[in-house]
């Protein structure tokens, strides 16, 4: 973009008002009905998709969560059913042995005393059972072990596992071979129920588990945990097999499971989030901020635009090198450019004049010197359409922010018009002066003519008298007589130029009466009919009928008629013998107030003169003309108010015409 100027410093200025500036409406967004800024909504935009993605984030975890629950329920239950799996194995293993034991004493082979020692009795009690009874069918208790029997060492690992509650397992015995039919007993082997799961719980399981045996009354018989089950932990139950009925295995996780939204994961997006929401709001407020500066840069925009376009002066900034960098619209609109097509532009520029460009030229380098006038300079244009142009030019350094040249601005004023004004002026005061020693020399004249006339008529009447004298005498020689004759002769010719020069000085006041122009021309044309005849020119006349009566002097409308029809009868001589010479006068009503009277020719034209050069004083193209002829008929003409107007006529020669004011009794005539 081109640096946009201010013209006449305007950052220095500041006006008391703003006026309403028309700033374009702003972009918004409709969103689910919801009208959003568009500014405003690309702020919100990071901070939305953040938590729709936070969101996600949360729901996916919630899922993963549920899914990792279901997992660790799943695990749960395999171990439950595997450990109870494992535990009831055991306690089949033991009650076979314990079968065993039972077999042994069917047999009658075991004395009652010596069942405590029963190697069986001893291995179980070493290796699990707490305590063995052996009922007989009775009820009664045959024996029972421990005894004393065992090594101190297992009898205090079984006192300790006794503490604990117990697990019975029993088998009845039954006689056998030929007492099988004798009542049978029972034979029932205790165990510590805590030994049981220290013994068959692995200790990954148990690191991982708190694992009860509980009864039907939720009481625990066993367990690896210290205290009751906590109510967080998950846990899960399978029934034990036949060999401990009435019981249940118990696993609850140890792992404390927090609620997924209660993990760092969540904490750490939560806080993202909010971080992200004291940016947004920073970057919606700087936003704010800047849009608020756009809008005011945009008004200011708008009303500096408004100003440079409204302003006459032509205004235009050139870089150092000279290139074209803005002008305003007046200044493009006084070259007849438009202002893209003139900006970027490099010496010479299109609009200086052609048969100047040397002297723009060295007025450009002047002016990039930094020696134009400070009082500005006159400088010679050209429009596009090739109308030449008068500027006025004011250059001053174009400086930038910081203060450095970056180029020269200048504004330019159109002076065309008063240039041809002050031309107009000149030569209307050089006209005046010359009127001023036409008149003096008028005045000479006149006394001249004056002067001259006595002596003049005096010589006709000497001339005369003498003429007459010698009338009679017939020695006179015949030379002497034809020069009198002569002298006589011009002394009457001499004496008519004398009047005729008197009658044409002492011109007087107009009188002006209201007239028919009718009247006048037939007047003027009766005066010239002879001469007309003479050199065979043809004069029609076309005067509008129902013309109104002008305001006019008649006998000096009627010299200006006589004159105009002379100077085109002697145009018309230029014609070749036997060609038609024609006159025509015509008389029309121009708008309102005026009437025209036109005379037309078929001779040579004017050749491109003006009325200007016709009626410039002693102009004139006749061997024996004065000049003065169009002169004095233009001056009365605009003693009468008209103008004159001279230009190409139809009939191919030339066209004199003249106008004169309708009198005002014709318009009110005409009013009524
Ligand atoms: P003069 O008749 O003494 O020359 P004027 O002032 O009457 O002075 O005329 C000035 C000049 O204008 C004439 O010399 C002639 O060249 C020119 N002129 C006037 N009328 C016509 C015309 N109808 N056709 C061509 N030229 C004319």
């Amino acid at each position: 973009m081109n640096p946009v100027p201010n013209p006449s410093g305007a950052s220095t200025m500041t006006p008391p008002q703003r006026p309403a500036v028309a700033v374009p409406p702003r972009a918004h967004t409709r969103w689910w009905g919801v009208r959003l800024h568009g500014r405003l909504a690309l702020w919100a935009w990071p901070l939305a998709l953040s938590l729709v993605m936070v969101l996600g984030v949360l729901v996916w975890m919630k899922a993963q969560d549920a899914a990792d629950r279901e997992s660790a329920r799943g695990d749960m239950i395999t171990d439950a059913l595997s450990l109870e799996a494992q535990i009831s194995s055991r306690l089949e293993a033991e009650q076979a042995k314990l079968r065993a034991l039972a077999d042994d004493l069917g047999k009658g082979q075991v004395a009652p005393s010596a069942f405590a020692t029963h190697p069986l009795v001893l291995d179980g009690l070493r290796r699990f059972w707490v305590s063995v009874s052996w009922i007989g069918a009775d009820g009664q208790l045959i024996s029972a072990a421990p005894s004393d029997q065992l090594p101190p060492n297992d009898q205090r690992r079984v006192a300790q596992e006794d503490a604990g509650m117990a697990g019975h397992l029993s088998v009845p015995w039954r006689h056998a071979g030929d007492r099988a039919d004798l009542p049978s007993g029972l034979l029932v082997a205790r165990y510590g129920a805590a030994v049981l799961l220290r013994q068959k719980v692995p200790w990954w399981l148990a690191s991982r588990y708190d694992i009860r045996l509980v009864d039907q009354s939720d009481v625990v018989l066993a367990s690896t945990a210290e205290g009751p089950r906590q109510p967080w932990q998950a846990w899960y139950r399978v029934p034990m097999g036949p060999s401990m009925p009435q019981a249940w295995l118990e696993l609850s996780s140890r792992e404390r499971h927090a609620p997924w939204w209660r993990r760092w994961p969540v904490a750490l997006m939560l806080a993202f989030v909010g971080l992200l929401s004291v940016t947004s709001l920073m970057l919606r407020r700087q936003m704010l901020g800047v849009e608020r500066a756009e809008a005011a840069w945009r008004t200011e925009a708008a009303w500096r635009k408004a100003i440079e376009d409204s302003v006459v002066v032509g205004i235009r900034a050139r870089d150092l090198d000279g290139r074209l960098v803005y002008v305003n619209r007046a200044m493009a609109d006084m070259v007849g450019y438009r202002q893209d097509e003139l900006v970027g532009l490099l010496p010479p520029m299109p609009y200086w004049a052609p048969d100047e460009i040397e002297l723009a030229w060295q007025r450009h380098r002047r002016n990039m010197a930094g020696l134009a006038p400070r009082e500005g300079y006159e400088s010679r244009w050209r429009h596009r359409d090739g109308t030449p142009l008068d500027v006025m030019v004011f250059e001053a350094p174009f400086v930038d922010a910081k203060g450095q040249q970056i180029g020269w601005m200048a504004s330019i004023l159109n002076i065309t018009e008063r240039k041809r004004l002050e031309e107009r002026e000149r030569r209307q005061t050089e006209t005046m002066a010359h009127h001023a020693r036409l008149t003096m020399l008028g005045e000479v004249a006149s006394t001249l003519a004056h002067e001259l006339n006595q002596p003049l008529s005096a010589i006709a009447s000497y001339n005369a008298g003498l003429q007459n004298a010698l009338a009679g005498r017939d020695d006179l020689p015949e030379r002497i007589q034809t020069a009198l004759s002569r002298q006589g002769e011009q002394a009457a010719q001499a004496g008519r130029i004398v009047r005729r020069i008197r009658e044409f000085l002492t011109r007087r006041e107009p009188q002006r009466e209201p007239c028919q122009v009718s009247d006048i021309v037939h007047s003027g044309v009766h005066l010239l009919r002879r001469d007309l005849a003479r050199h065979g020119v043809t004069l029609q006349l076309a005067l509008d009928a129902g013309l109104p009566e002008v305001e006019a002097d008649p006998i000096l409308i009627e010299q200006v008629v006589v004159n105009l029809i002379r100077n085109a009868s002697d145009a018309l001589q230029a014609r070749p013998a036997g060609a038609v010479r024609r006159i025509d006068v015509q008389a029309h009503l121009a708008g309102a107030g005026f009437v025209v009277i036109a005379v037309h020719d078929n001779g040579p034209g004017l050749h491109g003169q003006g009325i200007e050069t016709l009626c410039a004083p002693f102009h004139t193209t006749k061997p024996e003309g004065m000049g003065m002829g169009l002169a004095i008929c233009r001056s009365i003409v605009e003693l009468h108010y008209g103008a004159m107007d001279a230009g190409d006529s139809p009939l191919g020669g030339a066209v004199v015409s003249f106008t004169l004011p309708v009198a005002i009794l014709s318009i009110q005539e005409d009013n009524s």
